[in-house]
């Protein structure tokens, strides 16, 4: 039998289980590769909100990521919330070198209104982006993500009919989807959900436009699945 596709997830821990590296592991499960993290930082949140983040020091990311890289086999990295700049230009020398497929998810504003990482830290994701296969910023992210091949995601515009959109390095759209609004407020994680899910099909070979495809379909299906909530808050996908 031959191995499995692999995903190495990069991110932040959400004990709740609804986003970062638990909902990652749990899109690249469903999505058939083997999962595997690294933590950048650790929140404290529920799905009523972030209550505090404390991100690693760039030391141990590094060491954590080195010790995959240097044992298994890794087709994709996916890269999630990293804390601070210094942990994002200490990532970005370690996989230097690695050659697969790279997703970065730049993470900014929790649903619930807080910061999980600063303007500082995007900025500096922004060279790393530079280098990703696909990039995948919601429509307040954009802005800062305008060079490379990004997936735009239209889940927080406003109005009924929501628009995802893949542009090419120039700027040109390659595909859209297009999608009714689904009624729920359930919807913490998809961000991670959705980049996790495509960085598991890229790892088994999908094609950037059909790996965005099943993504966003999964997030669909998984939005409406999960309205029923869970926690007092904005419930998780349930990923089930
Ligand atoms: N916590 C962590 C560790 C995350 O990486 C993210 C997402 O990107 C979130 C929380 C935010 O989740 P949401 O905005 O979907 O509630």
């Amino acid at each position: 039998m031959h191995r499995p596709p692999t995903v190495l997830a990069i991110g932040g821990s959400d004990p709740s289980g609804g986003a970062g590296i638990q909902a990652d592991l749990k899109a690249i499960q469903v999505h058939g590769a083997y999962g595997m993290a690294a933590i950048a930082a650790l929140t404290v949140q529920n799905t009523l909100g972030v209550l505090s983040v404390r991100e690693v020091e760039p030391a141990w990311l590094v060491a954590q990521v080195r010790a995959v890289l240097d044992d298994i086999p890794v087709d994709v990295i996916k890269v999630g919330m990293l804390g601070s700049p210094a942990n994002v230009r200490a990532l970005s020398r370690a996989i230097a070198g690695f050659r697969g497929a790279l997703v970065v998810d730049p993470v900014g504003i929790a649903k619930g209104g807080r910061a999980l990482q600063g303007e500082d830290t995007l900025r500096a994701l922004q060279e790393l982006a530079g280098r990703a296969t696909v990039v995948t910023p919601n429509l307040e992210e954009a802005w800062a993500f305008r060079e490379g091949v990004r997936l735009i995601k239209g889940g927080h515009g406003e109005g009924e009919l929501l628009v995802d959109r893949l542009l090419d390095a120039q700027g040109r759209e390659t595909a859209r989807w297009e999608h009714p609004r689904i009624p729920s407020v359930h919807t913490h994680g998809t961000g991670c959900t959705l980049a996790s899910a495509l960085a598991a099909r890229l790892a088994c070979g999908d094609p950037l436009p059909g790996a965005c495809s099943t993504a966003i379909c999964y997030v669909q299906a998984q939005i409406a699945a999960s309205s029923a909530g869970l926690g007092r808050g904005r419930g998780p996908l349930w990923q089930l």
